[in-house]
């Protein structure tokens, strides 16, 4: 088949078999079509809107061990910190000044903060910001936890599955974790009503193309409003230290790949995008992506939410990102709105 067929075919379908998809994410030779796709796909869809997401990153301390990851428990150079109720509360402040109407609350897996105080810091932000998304990435809890936080004015959950090869997964992650778990709280989340995001890491230790095909069937099963990828990115605190970065030719190929198999999805142009190149998160835009997800927390801390090394954005006052990022997304050619920025429907 002519490289621009299997491009067409992949627009048309929204899928392609296994085969295809593998010459698709092992050679650049169609990332020209694959791209051009991707990016009128959106265009169709979206415009030029880029929405943006104001990420709270409100602990650092975590019980997990997952070895990729710079604030696994285990990590004992890590610094760690915890953000009070009035400390997110006045992140969100400023966020709502700045034209942020989604605010995404993300940690570690810190029992510090039980059930009760997140559904009071959620019941506060509800309260406040009314007009406003709340967006939780905490990691995996029970049924009963996610719904409490949902009756309490969450709306949407971010839960990468980071691999959806069971093997690979107990290569990334210590025994007492599970695929399986991990997958069970996303159809939770869903079925409770969220919005789900779920996504991976590109470029983990041990990844294949085959583990990239299955990340994404497993996608195509859980059919999620927002699918996040990023390249992994060494830290030299884990037992990960000695693998290389992810590389961001293989991300771009693969945000556009998913553009086209999920037209409808938000999919965020990342920071961990943005840190292994200069103009990352721009380029992501150009293949595909329609989000950006600047940071909210006090700069005090931003060093320390240190997942990976060498993060951008640790040093700027939030009303400095937003300006930065702005430029950003207009120099790519597309624009920030303001608007709460939900997943856009089909009308079948
Ligand atoms: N505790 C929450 C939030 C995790 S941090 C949870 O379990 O969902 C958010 C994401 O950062 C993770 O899902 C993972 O995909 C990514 N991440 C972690 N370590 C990374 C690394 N070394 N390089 C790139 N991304 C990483």
């Amino acid at each position: 088949m002519r490289n621009i067929d299997l491009i067409e075919k992949l627009t048309a379908e929204r899928n392609l078999p296994n085969a295809a998809l593998k010459l698709l994410i092992e050679s650049n030779e169609y990332d020209t079509f694959l791209f051009e796709a991707a990016d009128s796909r959106r265009k169709e869809i979206y415009g030029d809107e880029v929405y943006i997401r104001g990420l709270i990153e409100f602990t650092n301390y975590c019980r997990n061990n997952c070895y990729y990851c710079g604030i696994r428990r285990d990590n004992k150079n890590a610094q760690r910190y915890r953000l009070s109720k009035e400390e997110i509360l006045a992140c969100c402040e400023e966020g709502y000044r700045l034209g942020f109407r989604t605010f995404v609350l993300q940690g570690g897996e810190d029992p510090y903060y039980t059930d009760t105080l997140i559904c009071d810091i959620v019941s506060e932000i509800r309260k406040r910001f009314e007009d406003c998304a709340i967006t939780l990435s905490l990691g995996e809890k029970s049924k009963e936890s996610y719904k409490a936080f949902f009756d309490a004015g969450a709306n949407r959950y971010l839960l990468r599955h980071e691999t959806a090869n069971d093997p690979h997964y107990r290569k990334l992650h210590p025994d007492n974790m599970s695929l399986q778990n991990r997958k069970q709280c996303l159809y939770n989340l869903k079925d409770i009503g969220y919005q789900v995001g779920s996504g991976f890491m590109v470029g983990s230790p041990y990844q294949t193309t085959d583990t990239l095909i299955q990340d994404i069937r497993f996608l195509q099963d859980l059919q999620p409003d927002m699918i996040g990828i990023g390249p992994y990115i060494t830290h030299e605190d884990t037992p990960f230290s000695s693998f290389k970065n992810g590389s961001m030719a293989l991300t771009l190929r693969l945000i556009a790949v998913l553009r086209l198999m999920f037209p409808y999805a938000l999919i965020p142009a990342t920071t961990a995008l943005g840190t292994i190149h200069a103009q990352g998160r721009e380029l992501g835009l150009k293949a595909g992506a329609n989000v950006v997800m600047p940071n909210l927390s006090p700069v005090g801390v931003r060093k320390l939410y240190a997942l990976y090394q060498n993060k951008i954005c640790t040093g700027e006052e939030a009303a400095q990102c937003r300006g930065c990022l702005e430029r950003r997304v207009n120099s790519a050619g597309y624009r920030i709105v303001t608007a709460i920025g939900n997943a856009m429907k089909e009308n079948k």
